[in-house]
């Protein structure tokens, strides 16, 4: 499926379909099933549907197909499959590939619903989950055992920006047989060489970067054929969690670009890092492209960049932090990232605002602390901008 063109080249092309009209842009099948040629031709497609034969929109949808083939061939899998949001990405790689009795070890920094997923919902289908420490290798290597069947964990901690050693884990999962599923969303599928580095299956919210104009929600899982077709498609096309042609449509467009934004936003964060580091009113800067943090190398090794996300402490707490939120005049309040517009989230009142103080502790969420989604603004306002609400703080 994967053409031997570069990524900037598979963006703009691949997967293509095109009708008898021979449009330019992709078309938007928004068509929930399809008419056969014969009840013959209706029967067969049942008994086993062809590479471009679709029965249902659950089950796959020529827009939806498209940009499977175009986000498959940029992550360097053989095959994925769109969902409906990033969490039904999560879902459906944990919940298709276990069962009853099944290990699970997972980071214990997680996005808040994935963390719902491992603690309340697989252990109440009988799976056993232990938690670790992601960035300690010596802690997977403890927890993983012979039999464990799967590994999860986030690529790049939110919104601490801590990042987990794929090939790393990877070497430890893979010699117990576990297989290794990674949430990639910090990282983008840009700076992402997951699979190259030995993840078994990737999984984005293609909400944040693959959108990248805060419009559609979506999702997508990466893997093998043979984990694609025989394991995820099984439980997805059956539960029903499937990407709309029409976000599948916006996801193609937001691919042709994604490479040039996702570089733009992090030579913007790296400027913004560097102006935030000396500024008297902060804290602390984490950015995994700054040579002070602590992960640089790794970080350097695994993405080659650091990221579009900036996470900063503000001296004074929260009434300095909200000051500062209060008087940014370009960057908005949200809580997305990966979007065009450059956002500031307060992560302690909002995103991490129900986990109890000691989790807040333990994941380093002070009252000042800011995670800021670089935009595509010109990097000098938005220092501009930062500064200023800073010196209003
Ligand atoms: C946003 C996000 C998700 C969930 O994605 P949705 O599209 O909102 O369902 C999962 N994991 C990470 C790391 C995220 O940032």
């Amino acid at each position: 499926m994967t053409r031997n063109w570069k990524t900037r080249t598979k963006l703009v092309h691949q997967g293509v379909r095109r009708s008898q009209y021979g449009e330019m842009a992709e078309a938007i099948f928004l068509t929930q099933g399809f008419d056969y040629p014969s009840a013959e031709a209706a029967e067969a497609r049942f008994v086993k549907a062809g590479e471009d034969e679709f029965i249902y929109a659950r089950y796959g949808n020529p827009t939806t197909r498209m940009f499977e083939e175009r986000i498959a061939a940029l992550e360097g899998a053989e095959d994925a499959f769109a969902t409906a949001s990033g969490m039904a990405a999560v879902n459906g790689a944990l919940v298709s590939g276990l069962r009853a009795g099944d290990h699970v070890v997972s980071a214990r920094a997680l996005f808040g619903s994935c963390l719902y997923i491992l603690e309340e919902v697989l252990t109440r289908f009988g799976v056993k989950v232990t938690f670790v420490d992601g960035a300690d290798l010596d802690q997977w290597k403890k927890a993983v055992v012979p039999g464990t069947r799967m590994v999860f964990f986030e690529s790049m901690s939110n919104p601490t920006l801590e990042l987990v050693d794929i090939e790393g884990v990877t070497r430890i999962a893979h010699a117990a047989g576990a297989v290794v599923v990674v949430d990639n969303v910090f990282a983008t599928p840009v700076f992402s060489r997951a699979v190259e580095q030995g993840a078994d299956v990737v999984v984005y919210s293609t909400t944040k970067h693959v959108d990248g104009h805060g419009r559609a929600l979506g999702g997508v899982i990466c893997g093998t054929q043979e984990f694609i077709r025989k394991t995820v498609e099984p439980y997805m096309k059956h539960t029903g969690a499937a990407m709309s042609p029409l976000t599948a449509w916006m996801h193609l467009h937001g691919l042709a670009t994604l490479d040039l934004r996702c570089r733009a936003m992090a030579e913007s964060a790296l400027k913004i890092a560097r102006a935030l580091e000396s500024h008297p009113k902060i804290a602390k800067v984490i950015y995994p492209g700054l040579e002070s943090h602590p992960q640089h190398a790794l970080a350097m090794a695994q993405m080659g960049s650091g990221g579009t996300l900036v996470t900063f402490e503000v001296k004074g707490g929260k009434e300095a932090a909200f000051r500062f939120m209060d008087a940014l005049e370009i960057a908005c309040i949200s809580n997305n990232l990966g979007d065009a517009k450059s956002i500031a989230t307060h992560p302690a009142t909002t995103t991490h605002q129900r986990l109890p103080q000691e989790q807040k502790d333990a994941l380093g969420i002070t009252p000042g602390l800011i995670r800021f989604s670089v935009g595509l603004e010109d990097a000098a306002d938005l220092i501009a901008d930062l500064t200023g609400a800073l010196d209003a703080a």
